[in-house]
């Protein structure tokens, strides 16, 4: 039986390519920077399917050329880089790899919370660049408590929730704001629903963590950053156009708020010209939430999965896009 033909836009991790490559005829690309569209656009042509990352825009340009295109796994919980709407148009599954990388990515949320709030980046930079002169001394970097204070999440979905958990170990508050109401959640975690102005005015710590949609574009704008407390920080690990980057860079720079820490950037990679790289109260890393070596390999296995079910004629586990079912 002739296999069907994959593409794979990036080394993802061995555990899942080797499933991969046994079942499929699979070509990969092996570059450390995504494909250019225009090698998508080749490539699509050509397969029955795509395993694709979040780097890689995949929309109209692409179906119109990929007649035997079935189906995209994509190697991401997110996945606003694929146009849905024209994919479920044209048949073609969409598939993500939701719940695995849910605590992983909690976890880097909380670092970067715990980090932007206790300065641990400044820290090691004191030291390293010999500014550590004096010894001990009683108003040396001095950070904000994250125990007992006020956290808001924005997005209360899996890794929302997952941070709420995590704030219950630090006896904090737990204010959220979603588009659904959860009041299992509220009971079992102790939170308390706010609308968003609410929840940006109480805050000492704010979490982000919807989708990327045209209703989350900007969704943290000059206003909402008004909102806050001087003494509040703002912590995004869930897609960079959320936040409206010009705006918090005012907000750091004329003390609106009191610190940021990105993982995700509207421009990725970000430039090393991106202001907020020059500001000390901003703690940066380079969108690797869900980077632990046994979530990546277990995301991989779940591209894997998800393919093999569609082509053995099963549903996909992780599809996104179930009204194509009706197509
Ligand atoms: P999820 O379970 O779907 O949670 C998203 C939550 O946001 C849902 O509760 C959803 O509510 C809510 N929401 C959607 N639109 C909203 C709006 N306009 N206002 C308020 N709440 C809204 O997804 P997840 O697994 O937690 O992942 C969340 C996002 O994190 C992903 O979409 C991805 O972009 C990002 N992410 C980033 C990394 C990284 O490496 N930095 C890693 C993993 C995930 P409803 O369900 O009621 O609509």
């Amino acid at each position: 039986m002739q296999k069907h033909k994959v593409f794979v836009t990036r080394e993802i991790p061995e555990r899942g390519l080797r499933i991969i490559k046994k079942r499929f005829d699979a070509e990969v690309w092996t570059d450390s920077a995504s494909p250019p569209k225009q090698v998508i656009i080749q490539k699509a042509a050509k397969v029955d399917a795509l395993a694709s990352l979040l780097t890689d825009k995949i929309d109209a340009e692409v179906f119109d050329v990929a007649p035997s295109l079935k189906i995209i796994a994509q190697f991401a919980v997110g996945y606003d880089n694929i146009d849905i709407k024209e994919a479920t148009k044209r048949g073609i599954y969409v598939t993500n790899t939701p719940r695995v990388l849910t605590e992983t990515t909690a976890d880097f949320a909380w670092a970067l919370l715990m980090a932007v709030a206790r300065r641990v980046v400044e820290a090691d930079k004191y030291i390293r660049s010999g500014k550590w002169k004096v010894g001990w001394h009683p108003t040396m970097i001095l950070g904000r408590d994250v125990y007992g204070a006020t956290l808001g999440i924005v997005g209360l979905g899996r890794i929302g929730a997952a941070v709420a958990k995590r704030a219950r170990g630090f006896d904090m508050r737990t204010l959220y704001y979603s588009t659904t109401r959860r009041p299992n959640l509220e009971k079992t975690l102790g939170l308390a629903f706010a609308d968003l102005d609410t929840l940006l005015q109480k805050s000492d710590f704010i979490s982000i963590h919807v989708p990327l949609m045209k209703k989350t574009y900007h969704l943290i704008d000059e206003r909402k950053l008004k909102l806050m407390k001087k003494t509040a920080c703002i912590i995004n690990n869930s897609r960079g156009p959320v936040v409206d980057e010009k705006a918090l860079y005012k907000a750091l720079t004329e003390g609106w708020i009191a610190g940021a820490a990105l993982d995700v950037f509207e421009h990725e990679p970000t430039s090393v010209d991106n202001p907020l790289l020059k500001l000390d109260n901003v703690v940066v890393a380079p969108h690797i939430s869900s980077s632990s070596y046994e979530t990546r390999s277990r995301m991989a296995e779940m591209v894997a999965e998800n393919l093999i079910a569609f082509f053995d004629g099963r549903i996909p586990p992780n599809l996104v896009n179930r009204e194509v079912l009706k197509t």
